[in-house]
C-alpha cells in the first residue's frame, strides 16, 4: 500500500510539473488517470491476470474516449508508458507471489520433517523408557533369585517362588516336575510334581497327563527349551536323559525375556537342589533295599516314639529275617541273593501303610514300626506279609526260587507308658528292638516261617 502511495505521490508531482510548466491539463489528467486503477487493483488483488486485462480495458476505454477529442501522438506514448508501468508492477507481484509459495512449500517440508524427527524422537524415548522397566524389573528377580539360593528342598523353594513372584510376574501356574531316578523308573513313571497355583503349593505323585505327555515328548525331542501355546517347558538335562523340568504357563509375551533369565537361574538351581536331596537321600536310605538304613530308622523310630507318648496312641516293631539266607547265597551264588533282597524289601513294602517306617537293620534283616497299630492288626500285617513272601516265586536271572522269612512282633502301649512319665525315648527303642529280635528268634527256633508275638503281650 505504501508502495502505491509513493507511485501516485509521484505521479501527481509529475502532473503537477507538467501543468506548471507547459499548462497541459489533459497531459496532467493522463498522468493521475492511474488513480482509478487501483481499487480495481485491491479488488483484484489476489488476481493478477485479471487484474492485467481489467488495467488493459480500463486504459483503453479511457483514452479511446479522449483520442476522439484530442487523438495527440503524445498522449498515445503516455498511455504505453502507463500501460508498462502497470505490466511490470503486475510482474513484480506475481514474482512476489511465486517467492512466497515457494517460502510457503519449504516452511511446509521443513515442519514436516520436525514432526517425523519428533515422532522418531518420541519412539525412541519409549523405547528406552521401556528398556528402563526391563532393567529394572530384571534387577528385582536378580535380586529374588539370589534368595532362592537359600532354598535347599523342593518344597521350601515352591512356596519362595509362588510368594516371591506373585507380585513379579503375571502367571496362571508354575510346576516343577521331578523324573524318577534312572533305575528307579516304573512304568508308567510316577512323577514328583510341585504346581505353585495362586491358592497355594500343590505336591502330588502320579503319572503324565495326557497333554503332559504330548508336551514332554517335545522336549525330549528338542532337548531345549520348549512352548506349546502358552504353555512354557525349561528342561533340565541329567546327561541325556530330562532329569526335572521346570514349567510355566500363561504368562504375558512382553514377560518372556524375564521368564527366560529366571529359568535359566531356577535350572542351575533345581540341579543343585536335587543334587542335595540325593545325596541326603543316599545317607539315608539303602541302596540295594531302598528302605532306610538302620541309624535313620533308629532316628525316626524315636521320633514316632514320642509322638505315641505324647498321644497315648500304640506303635508295633517288627522283625523281619530271611530264613536260611545263608544256604541261598551258597546254592545261587550272592547276586541272586541280592536281587532276592531287594525283592523281599519290595514285597514287605507293598504290604505296609506309607505311614510305617522300614528299615535295613542288618544283612537280611529289616525292621518295620507301625504307628497306632495294636497287636492284632500287626498279626494280621505280618501274615499277610509272610504268607505274600512265601508264594511268591522269585524269578532272577533264569533262577526259579522260594523264600520264607521269619518275623517277631512286640507293641508299645503309649497309654501305659504315659502314666510313668518322664519316658526316654531312646531306651523304650532300644527295649522294643530286643523284645522283637527275640520274638523273631523264637519263631526261628519254632520252624521258621512264622510270627512269634513277645511273650509279654496279652492279646485281648
Ligand atoms: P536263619 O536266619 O534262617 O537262621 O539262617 P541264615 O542263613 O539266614 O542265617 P543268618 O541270618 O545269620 O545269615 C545271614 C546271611 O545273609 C549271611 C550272608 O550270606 C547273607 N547276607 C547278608 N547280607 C547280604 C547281602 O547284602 N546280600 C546277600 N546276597 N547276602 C547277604
Ligand atoms: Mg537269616
Ligand atoms: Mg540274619
Amino acid at each position: 500500500m505504501r508502495r502505491h502511495l509513493l507511485i501516485l505521490l509521484a505521479l501527481g508531482a509529475a502532473a503537477f510539473f507538467v501543468v506548471w510548466q507547459s499548462q497541459e491539463i489533459i497531459l496532467a489528467y493522463y498522468l493521475l488517470s492511474a488513480i482509478w486503477l487501483l481499487p480495481l487493483y485491491y479488488f483484484f488483488r489476489e488476481k493478477v491476470y485479471g487484474l492485467l486485462a481489467v488495467s488493459a480495458a480500463g486504459i483503453f476505454l479511457l483514452h479511446g474516449w479522449f483520442f476522439r477529442i484530442d487523438p495527440h501522438p503524445r498522449m498515445i506514448v503516455l498511455w504505453a508508458v502507463q500501460a508498462l508501468l502497470f505490466a511490470g508492477f503486475c510482474y513484480y507481484h506475481w514474482e512476489l507471489k511465486r517467492f512466497q509459495d515457494r517460502a510457503q512449500e519449504s516452511k511446509e517440508n521443513i515442519r514436516k520433517s520436525l514432526e517425523s524427527f519428533q515422532a522418531k524422537y518420541q519412539t525412541r524415548l519409549n523405547s528406552l523408557r521401556h528398556l528402563e522397566t526391563q532393567v529394572s524389573s530384571l534387577m528385582n528377580l536378580f535380586e529374588i533369585a539370589r534368595d532362592f539360593s537359600e532354598c535347599m528342598d523342593f518344597n521350601t523353594l515352591a512356596e519362595f517362588l509362588l510368594k516371591k513372584l506373585r507380585s513379579e510376574l503375571a502367571f496362571e501356574k508354575m510346576q516343577i516336575f521331578l523324573m524318577p531316578r534312572a533305575g528307579q523308573a516304573k512304568e508308567p513313571a510316577i512323577i514328583k510334581i510341585y504346581s505353585m497355583l495362586p491358592e497355594g503349593v500343590q505336591e502330588e505323585e502320579r503319572v503324565l497327563t495326557d497333554l503332559e505327555r504330548e508336551d514332554f515328548n517335545a522336549m525330549i525331542y528338542a532337548k531345549t527349551m520348549v512352548r506349546r501355546e502358552e504353555r512354557w517347558y525349561f528342561p533340565i538335562m541329567d546327561g541325556n536323559e530330562i532329569g526335572s523340568v521346570f514349567a510355566i504357563h500363561g504368562i504375558k509375551e512382553e514377560d518372556l525375556a524375564r521368564v527366560e533369565v529366571l529359568s535359566a537361574y531356577l535350572v542351575l538351581l533345581i540341579k543343585k537342589i536335587k543334587l542335595y536331596e540325593t545325596v541326603r537321600e543316599l545317607a539315608i536310605v539303602d541302596e540295594l533295599t531302598q528302605v532306610f538304613v538302620r541309624q535313620h530308622f533308629l532316628e525316626r523310630l524315636e521320633e514316632e516314639l514320642r509322638r505315641s507318648i505324647r498321644f497315648k496312641l500304640p506303635l508295633t516293631v517288627l522283625m523281619l529275617d530271611i530264613d536260611h539266607f545263608k544256604r541261598y547265597n551258597d546254592d545261587f551264588g550272592h547276586l541272586v541273593g541280592d536281587a532276592t533282597l531287594k525283592e523281599v524289601s519290595d514285597l514287605l513294602k507293598r504290604n505296609l501303610r506309607r505311614v510305617d517306617i522300614v528299615g535295613r537293620y542288618g544283612g537280611e534283616e529289616f525292621i518295620v514300626a507301625m504307628p497306632e497299630t495294636r497287636v492284632d492288626n500287626a498279626a494280621e500285617v505280618a501274615e499277610r506279609i509272610r504268607s505274600s513272601i512265601a508264594r511268591h516265586d522269585f524269578q532272577v536271572y533264569n533262577v526259579r526260587t522260594k523264600v520264607t522269612v521269619s518275623q517277631g512282633i512286640t507293641v508299645f502301649d503309649g497309654e501305659i507308658a504315659a502314666q510313668s512319665e518322664p519316658v526316654d525315648a531312646k531306651a523304650v527303642a532300644s527295649e522294643l528292638i530286643r523284645k522283637a529280635d527275640e520274638s523273631m528268634y523264637r519263631a526261628k527256633e519254632e520252624g521258621r516261617n512264622r510270627v512269634c508275638l513277645h511273650k509279654d503281650i496279652k492279646r485281648s
